[in-house]
């Protein structure tokens, strides 16, 4: 039986790897999907098998639960708010691990040794800083707590003493397995750590703490293993913790700053104030406010006028942003690209690594309404086509677009690589107001003078576009 049980934790472990693999392109993705979940669930099985088993019946309780659970937040929860529950996950796993720790550690403290003990003390650590740093990044993402990062005096020292403690505190255990209030203070210390380390971080970096602590609820997962002897566990954990140490890296990359600037740089402290600039009158019959004449204008115009232009472009780049999952426009995006294709339009997607509010949520969406794959162009590849662009269409995107990331060094997205849509001939941006975008800041794109403001929910502008083009 054990040999069977070892093949299948080999076979799981095996659709763990090719399911990765596939995950890396959207024409694959669902079947590394089903691929994975396969595996899984011939490691549930092959476990179920074990005769360690000690009640089928406590097991298939938590099964019922646990999966009625996830099949109501799987199904309730709106697609923006998807970061939150990915934080929430993390939090249980983190959870499920060190319960894992705790319960060995209480069954078998009388026979400890050091090196089972320094396990569980590990999985204990990356457990509990795994669960109480993903409940402060849900009630950040939430809105339950404040976004902007919570800094006080010494705060990065005062994180090393607790750091340097857990690690005394384990070394301690590794002697004295039988030391309980010593393991309750690694509890409560390794909890206090997974908050203060969180705190300091605005809600902007939050997508790539989320992944950083994904990975780490795969270390814990990894390390849960060793405790339990579970090959299946430690491969999977390991997988989980490198693929989201992968993920930040490239988090990171796409907002050009270091892992460290993210962790430690408290970035969000400065959030400018928009300015409430006049808005011209387009031909929809808006007012011109007498205000001083330095002041910045924003030109504003109907979706009636933008079809106008758009009978005339020969080549269209759809910019999509978190606006257009909110207002979830995107089917009717893809039947306004229809229309413009049908009149001899060239039309592309440009995707931005970090629009909307996780990695490849712009792709889901436009999947979602089956946008030909290759009409998605990465960022670095449609670049430097924007100046031969008739029109760039911004639909509720903003910090993705914003130019003072290239031009002010003030700015706290400076140096995050954008998408140039400035360059192009004409910019429209849909979204309901001037209100600045998830990083709280100003974009000077609306206030350039080839920029044209069509403001209203994005799916009833695109609507209206569309109608305009019959
Ligand atoms: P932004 O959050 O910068 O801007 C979105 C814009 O959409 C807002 O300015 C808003 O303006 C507009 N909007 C909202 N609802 C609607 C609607 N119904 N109709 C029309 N417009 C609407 O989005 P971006 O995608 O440009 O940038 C993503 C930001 O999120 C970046 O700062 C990124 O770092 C961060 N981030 C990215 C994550 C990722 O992994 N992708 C995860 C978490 C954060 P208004 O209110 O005026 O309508």
């Amino acid at each position: 039986m054990d040999q069977l049980i070892q093949f299948s934790y080999l076979l799981a472990s095996v659709s763990f790897i090719l399911g990765l693999k596939f995950l890396s392109s959207p024409e694959t993705a669902p079947r590394g999907m089903l691929l994975s979940q396969g595996g899984m669930f011939i490691a549930v099985v092959a476990t179920l098998l074990n005769y360690g088993v000690v009640s089928y019946g406590m097991i298939l309780s938590g099964v019922i639960i646990g999966a009625a659970l996830g099949a109501v937040m799987a199904t309730k929860i709106k697609m923006t708010d998807m970061p939150q529950m990915v934080a929430l996950l993390n939090g249980f796993g983190g959870l499920a691990s060190a319960l894992v720790g705790a319960a060995e550690f209480f069954r078998s403290q009388s026979n400890l040794t050091a090196y089972p003990m320094i396990t569980i003390a590990l999985t204990i650590l990356i457990g509990m800083v795994t669960l109480t740093g993903s409940l402060v990044a849900f009630a950040k993402l939430q809105e339950l707590m404040k976004g902007a990062p919570i800094i006080f005096p010494f705060q990065h020292g005062l994180n090393f003493l607790f750091f340097i403690s857990t690690l005394a505190l384990i070394g301690y255990l590794a002697f004295m397995p039988a030391a309980t209030p010593a393991f309750w203070a690694l509890v409560a210390i390794s909890s206090l750590l997974g908050i203060l380390v969180v705190i300091p971080i605005g809600g902007g970096d939050m997508p790539v703490v989320i992944s950083l602590l994904n990975s780490y609820s795969g270390m814990a997962a990894a390390a849960s293993g060793f405790i339990l002897n579970n090959n299946v566990l430690i491969i999977s954990g390991s997988l989980v913790g490198s693929a989201g140490i992968i993920l930040s890296q490239l988090m990171c990359k796409a907002m050009n700053r270091s892992l460290t600037n993210v962790l430690f740089g408290g970035f969000g402290q400065v959030t400018a104030a928009p300015k409430t600039p006049p808005v011209s009158a387009g031909s929809d019959g808006g007012s011109k406010p007498a205000v001083p004449e330095a002041a910045p204008e924003v030109r504003s115009g109907t979706p009636q006028e933008a079809a106008e232009f758009f009978k005339k472009a020969k080549s269209v780049i759809i910019v999509p942003g978190y606006g257009m999952a909110v207002a979830q426009a995107q089917h009717t995006v893809k039947d306004l690209a229809e229309r413009l294709e049908k009149q001899g339009t060239e039309v592309r997607y440009a995707i931005h690594p970090v629009a909307g509010r996780m990695p490849g949520h712009m792709n889901v969406l436009l999947a979602e309404a089956n946008v030909p794959y290759d009409k998605l162009i990465d960022m670095d590849e449609i670049n430097d086509d924007f100046e031969d662009t008739d029109v760039s269409l911004v639909i509720g995107a903003n910090d993705v677009v914003n130019p003072g990331a290239d031009t002010d060094p003030e700015s706290p997205i400076y140096g995050m690589p954008i998408l140039h849509v400035d360059r192009s001939k004409l910019v429209m941006v849909l979204k309901r107001s001037m209100k600045p975008g998830f990083a709280g800041i100003e974009n000077e794109l609306f206030y350039k003078p080839n920029t044209m403001m069509i403001f209203g929910d994005a799916k009833g502008t695109v609507e209206q576009m569309a109608e305009a083009l019959k």
